[in-house]
């Protein structure tokens, strides 16, 4: 006779030990609730919050579908654009995606969708600070605020008109000429044709990573949430009111909640509870070298070259390029270069490009409106996902909606 053993048992099971899912562990455990973290890497934050661009980006929060890449559609679908592409595998799911995200490219939903995001970007920011205040974790932490570069006043025109709807819902953004963003950032001396910035005085920056392992140490210590590395879930079975978690390994644990926080990857997992998520990944790569020797301290967005600069612990940080539905995390020599050449045009001075410390890539999970998935489906089953180009930035105010938004255990 065959007899089932239990794993270890939980009120709650989070699935991915991303900056997303600890973020969620540590709001649910501060609530009372017995909290595992299980995640197939050997360690947390090794998906997409492991090297990104480091930016919290509380004020800069708009929604990748807009009426300005409309025009842009064309090269994108013929592979014209180097930087942003669309890369069609054998997911059916592409599809309808992209069916979605064309619908949210009117004015109306481009507005209601970057204000959404600024509401959720600035209630992360006054999580962090008073997680911040409470447990001084370690992760580069600072405040340096951000500039968008813009190359045509037209663009910048556009993007003016965005800043003034954000800036009646609590952005701290403003418009600046080139000759006032130099004064403020004189690395932007080194840029060839500025015609002006979107400058967000208050963001931040931070490593996504050090984040994750810092936080999950204060869960640990604080809390007692335990974690499993190691653990990739290859199945959940539900019995009456407990889910049971079943690893490839074999090891299981049993829960009466599970929360599903597998970024990029999570539209597998809930495929096999029969849920269809309007997930698809968003390739980019990202490297960090020694500073060069005209930095910024500013974080920089290269809006013409979609490049991201920030100093992050003495070193910059890079990143870049967006491949729409690739979902391989494999570094193409090709790509990384491209990336580093698109950096060297806009900053030639921003970073030792001969020096870098290795080519990173990740996915970002992205939704078709680039607002995250924050739901509980039933009692038993959360969703905190999707958090596309902005994770690091919101991680801290989706953990709080999901707590908030939680029926009572
Ligand atoms: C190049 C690049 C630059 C970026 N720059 C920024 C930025 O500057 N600012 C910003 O706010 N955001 C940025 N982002 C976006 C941000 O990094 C992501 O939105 C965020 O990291 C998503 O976090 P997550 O926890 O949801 O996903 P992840 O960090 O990917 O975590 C998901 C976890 O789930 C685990 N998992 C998956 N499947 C399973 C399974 N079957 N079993 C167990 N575990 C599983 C994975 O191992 C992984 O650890 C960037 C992303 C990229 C790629």
């Amino acid at each position: 006779m065959t007899q089932h053993v239990s794993g270890p048992s939980f009120d709650i099971v989070v699935i991915g030990g991303g900056v997303v899912g600890v973020a969620s562990a540590h709001a649910l455990a501060a609530q009372g609730a017995g909290v595992c973290i299980v995640d197939q890497a050997a360690a947390p934050a090794r998906g997409a919050s492991f090297a990104n661009g480091g930016q919290l980006s509380y004020a800069y929060t708009d929604a990748l579908a807009a009426p300005a890449l409309l025009a842009k559609l064309p090269g994108l679908a013929l592979g014209l654009d180097p930087v942003f592409r669309l890369v069609p595998g054998f997911d059916p799911g592409l599809y309808p995606w992209l069916a979605s995200f064309l619908r949210n490219m009117t004015g109306a939903r481009f507005a209601r969708n970057t204000l959404d995001i600024l509401h959720l970007a600035l209630e992360s920011q006054a999580a962090l600070h008073r997680l911040l205040a409470r447990h001084p974790i370690a992760f580069g932490h600072h405040a340096p605020g951000k500039m968008h570069l813009y190359y045509s006043d037209a663009v910048l025109k556009a993007a003016a008109a965005t800043v003034a709807i954000k800036q009646r819902h609590g952005a701290k953004q403003d418009i600046l000429s080139a000759d006032a963003a130099i004064a403020i950032e004189p690395a932007l001396a080194q840029v060839a044709g500025l015609a002006g910035v979107v400058h967000s005085p208050a963001d931040e920056v931070g490593d996504a990573r050090r984040f994750s392992e810092g936080l999950l140490e204060v869960c640990g210590r604080e809390w007692g949430v335990t974690a499993r590395f190691g653990f990739a879930v290859a199945k959940l079975d539900r019995e009456s009111d407990r889910w049971r978690i079943s690893a490839a390994d074999g090891q299981t644990l049993e829960a009466r909640r599970i929360v599903l926080c597998a970024g990029a990857q999570s539209r597998a997992i809930a495929r096999r509870l029969g849920l269809s998520l309007p997930i698809q990944p968003m390739k980019g790569y990202s490297f960090t070298a020694p500073r060069g020797f005209l930095a910024p301290q500013v974080s920089i967005t290269d809006t013409a070259r979609k490049v991201v600069f920030c100093a992050l612990d003495g070193r910059m940080r890079v990143a870049g390029l967006a491949e729409l539905g690739n979902g391989s995390t494999a570094v193409v020599p090709a790509r990384a270069r491209l990336l580093r050449d698109l950096a060297e045009q806009a900053m030639p001075g921003a970073a030792a490009y001969d020096r870098i410390d290795g080519d990173w890539a990740g996915l970002r999970p992205m939704t078709p409106d680039s607002r995250p998935i924050i739901h509980w489906i039933e009692p038993g089953l959360g969703l905190n996902l999707g958090h596309g180009m902005l994770g690091w930035t919101l991680a801290m105010g989706s953990a709080a909606r999901l707590v908030r938004t939680m029926p009572p255990l």
